[in-house]
């Protein structure tokens, strides 16, 4: 068996396999696509003290670091359930889609997140040119520019609030009647004014010069009249979905299917870590993820010396 299984391979699972292997206990890491979300983004701005880098170059760089260290990579394998040890200090039971099952003495789940899309016209063929998911990343990509934001849940509005201070303007479309966010987050925004709400908004389009993003286009459901605004940005903020759908049963989630994590990136069950995009961890960013995929792995380390000689 491993000592700690990692189950992701994004930038939280690198860093623990990293983490882990360097104490010299046996390490394994099953990913389904070895570098995660990393791999689909192209502008990399704030991986502090790298001031600029690429998705590819940098999953490349993942993947030469972790294949440095003794750790048995097994890439395009997906978890499809976790079974936790019966007792304290037992196996865990990681099995895979291919059907083979891996034991653990500690497990660091790593798998990740994925941002909800809107599935209309354009949205693929002008993402990462105009359409991105991802305020703290490429707000100031648009500075000075007009963008919208998608979503008038707190994320949305915490996006428009932090675009405002960097672009021209900010057009905030929401699907609903009412904005859902805090209502204080709500006074703020009211009180920018370089920004516009519309309500009762669906998307439909997004419009570019097969470039880049030049406008959107928006139903108005009262009134069921097609509408459209020229921008040069269009920012996705109706959801981050974490990749747990197959821990549904074995640890404790969040009503949002966040990983339920500690201080120290415990779950709710003993011996089992998580990190990174699919923990509760506020913020979800690169450097982020490797802070606390790095954790994950001391902790599991620290279980792993405290269980009993048998
Ligand atoms: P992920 O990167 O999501 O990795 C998850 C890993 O788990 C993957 O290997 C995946 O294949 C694997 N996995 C999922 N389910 C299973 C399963 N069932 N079994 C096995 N393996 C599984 N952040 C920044 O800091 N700066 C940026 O500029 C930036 N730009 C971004 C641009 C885009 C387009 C996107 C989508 C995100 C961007 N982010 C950026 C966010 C950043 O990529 C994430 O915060 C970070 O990758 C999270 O790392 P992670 O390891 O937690 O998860």
């Amino acid at each position: 068996p491993f000592d700690v299984l990692v189950v992701g391979g994004g930038p939280a699972g690198a860093a623990s396999a990293i983490y882990a292997a360097r104490k010299g206990i046996r390490t394994g890491l099953a990913a389904e696509r070895f570098g995660g979300q990393v791999l689909d983004t192209m502008s990399i701005e704030n991986f502090i003290s790298v001031k600029h880098t690429e998705g590819p170059v940098l999953g490349t760089a993942l993947e030469q670091h972790v294949a440095d260290y003794d750790v048995d990579v097994m890439n395009l394998q997906k978890a499809t359930r976790l079974v936790p040890a019966k007792a304290e200090g037992g196996l865990h039971e990681v099995t895979l889609e291919s059907g083979a099952t891996l034991k653990a003495r500690t497990v660091i789940l790593s798998t990740g997140a994925r941002w909800r899309q809107m599935n209309v016209p354009g949205e693929d063929s002008y993402r990462n040119k105009g359409v991105t998911y991802c305020p703290h990343c490429d707000g100031p990509l648009f500075k000075g520019k007009r963008v919208a934001v998608i979503g008038g849940g707190n994320s949305g509005v915490e996006a428009a609030i932090d675009l405002a201070g960097v672009v021209a303007h900010v057009t905030l479309i929401e699907y609903d009647s009412d904005l859902r966010a805090d209502a204080v987050l709500q006074r703020k925004l009211a009180s920018l004014p370089n920004v516009k709400v519309i309500t009762s908004a669906l998307t439909t389009e997004v419009a570019g010069d097969g470039q880049k993003v030049t406008g959107l286009h928006y139903k108005d459901r009262n009134h069921d009249t097609m509408h459209e605004i020229e921008l040069e940005g269009i920012f996705v903020q109706i959801g981050l979905v974490p990749n747990t759908e197959w821990l549904k049963d074995s640890i404790a989630l969040t009503p949002r299917g966040e990983i339920e994590i500690d201080h120290r990136g415990e779950t709710s069950r003993p011996g089992i870590f998580a990190a990174g995009d699919v923990t509760t961890v506020p913020f979800k960013q690169i450097i982020i993820a490797m802070g606390e995929g790095s954790k994950a792995a001391l902790s599991a380390f620290d279980y792993l010396i405290r269980l009993p000689v048998d």
